[in-house]
């Protein structure tokens, strides 16, 4: 009988590496189907599951000088910066702090919210500068990371179109971001001017493009995932005549909404999605953002466990969403002892499996091995998909045949910046989206294409923007 159940689980196996593959042949459909939706999105409102919002930024960071702060708010944490600029890419210093963001105030008022935020940046003002005078900083540029849905009307001005991520300020829904912000100051006797409203993919462009010029697309793969990159302003059909003194728009993507039938779906996404607080919406972030890998990895083992006893007795945490978490997930995937300690250690302290056999937590790492793997490689094939649209994939775009990427018929150094935990501290995954990019683009064109890691990038390009957007420059 035994026997019988252990082909069970072989087979549930094999069936999800079936539907959970990721050839390079789908990829490069999956690569199509992103330009595809880029196009579409840019050409009207609503035309794609992509928003490709415009994001105002028209010239990016280039050789600033002199001492900007900036807030990043997104998460439970925020960050509160403080970076000194020399010019001719170099970044003289940087101070960062990251405090927790109090659960009462998710749900309260935005003057009480904003009060917060003000308050903790008016200390970390006086605590950075020795004891400096408020009025030192008079007039000083501060960038502000927001990244939750923004629909900008200006480099620094924005209407938040709703809440994710836990936060219910309903006040604050179709407000002015800004001018919150900008109010809560004043009442604290800041005289700062916030001269960026930025998403986070936005700051991570822009400090990639200030510390490397080739570079012109970002990525975040964090708890969620988006891009941006820097599109011609002729190419955002939606809006006609947009004014650029650059001729070129960083456009924010947004693309953990994106979606094509070439996505390699499985049963364990589809219920996933179904139980989330947001059905039918960021099917591309959920599966392969760092809120749910671990959560895809855990509904393969619950159903093992149903169907087989390799796993003991079914442990009842197994139904409960959420309880593995990503970095628990990467621990066990990473786990290098020959006896699988680790893999015991986690079943057993966060699921309540204990005694399994090496062979059942074999099968652990591999489930882990096949969500990540295609997670990355969907990663990668987005991140081509953006080179595609803009003509440095090496085969000349989708629009008109023209080759924009060459140079005297050669491919150009092309640099997408990337950030979030699941890539800088996830080493298995950022060595499997590394090699699918190389594996889609090819031997002949890979070479043109680096990805670069940014680290506070998002915070830190905030403070650029309000550098190279401030009204004094
Ligand atoms: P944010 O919450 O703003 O996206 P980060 O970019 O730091 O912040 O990303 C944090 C996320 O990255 C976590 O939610 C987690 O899913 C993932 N992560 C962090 N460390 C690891 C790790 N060692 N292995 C796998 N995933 C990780």
């Amino acid at each position: 009988r035994s026997r019988r159940r252990w082909w069970k689980v072989v087979t549930a196996v094999q069936e999800l590496e079936a539907a959970a593959a990721t050839p390079v042949g789908r990829l490069r459909q999956v690569v199509d189907a992103m330009a595809v939706e880029m196009h579409a999105g840019l050409a009207s409102e609503g035309g794609s599951k992509l928003k490709m919002l415009l994001t105002f930024v028209d010239n990016l960071p280039d050789g600033e000088n002199g001492i900007y702060y900036a807030l990043h708010v997104g998460g439970t944490n925020f960050r509160i910066l403080k970076i000194q600029l020399g010019g001719q890419r170099s970044i003289l210093g940087r101070d960062v702090e990251r405090k927790p963001i109090p659960q009462s105030l998710m749900t309260s008022t935005s003057e009480e919210f904003f009060d917060f935020i003000a308050l903790a940046l008016k200390e970390f003002i006086e605590r950075m500068g020795n004891n400096l005078q408020l009025s030192q900083v008079r007039g000083k540029d501060l960038g502000f990371t927001f990244s939750f849905p923004v629909k900008q009307t200006s480099v620094s001005s924005g209407t938040l179109i709703k809440w994710t991520k836990g936060f219910a300020i309903e006040d604050m829904v179709e407000k002015d971001v800004v001018e919150c912000l900008q109010k809560a100051l004043s009442r604290r006797g800041l005289d700062m001017n916030v001269a960026a409203l930025v998403n986070d993919s936005v700051g991570t462009l822009a400090v990639g493009h200030f510390l490397d010029k080739d570079t012109v697309a970002a990525v975040v793969i964090g708890t969620g995932t988006n891009a941006c990159y820097l599109e011609r302003a002729d190419a955002v059909i939606k809006c006609q005549g947009l004014l650029s003194t650059s001729g070129g728009m960083v456009i924010n993507m947004e693309w953990g909404n994106f979606w094509s039938s070439h996505l390699p779906r499985t049963s364990y996404d589809t219920d996933l999605d179904v139980e989330s607080q947001n059905p039918n919406d960021q099917g591309f972030e959920k599966m392969i953002s760092g809120m749910y890998l671990g959560d895809i990895v855990r509904r393969v083992i619950h159903r093992l466990s149903i169907e087989s006893d390799i796993f003991g007795p079914l442990s009842y945490k197994l139904s409960t969403r959420f309880v593995l978490s990503t970095p628990l997930m990467a621990a066990m995937h990473e786990d290098d002892s020959p006896d699988l300690r680790e893999v015991a250690k986690i079943l057993e302290e966060t699921l309540d499996i204990r005694d399994v056999p090496l062979k059942a937590r074999k099968i652990m790492v591999k489930v882990c091995d096949v969500v990540t793997r295609r997670a990355a490689r969907l990663v990668a094939a987005g991140i081509v998909g953006i080179l595609k649209k803009i003509g440095r994939d090496g085969t000349g775009g989708i629009s008109s045949g023209r080759i924009k990427g060459y140079k005297s018929g050669k491919m150009r150094r092309t640099v997408v910046a990337v950030e979030g935990g699941l890539y800088t501290s996830y080493t298995v995954f950022r060595e499997y989206l590394n090699e699918a990019v190389a594996e889609i683009l090819g031997e002949e064109i890979a070479p043109y294409v680096i990805l670069k890691t940014m680290e506070d990038g998002s915070g830190i390009g905030a403070a650029m923007l309000a550098a190279s957007n401030s009204a004094r420059s």
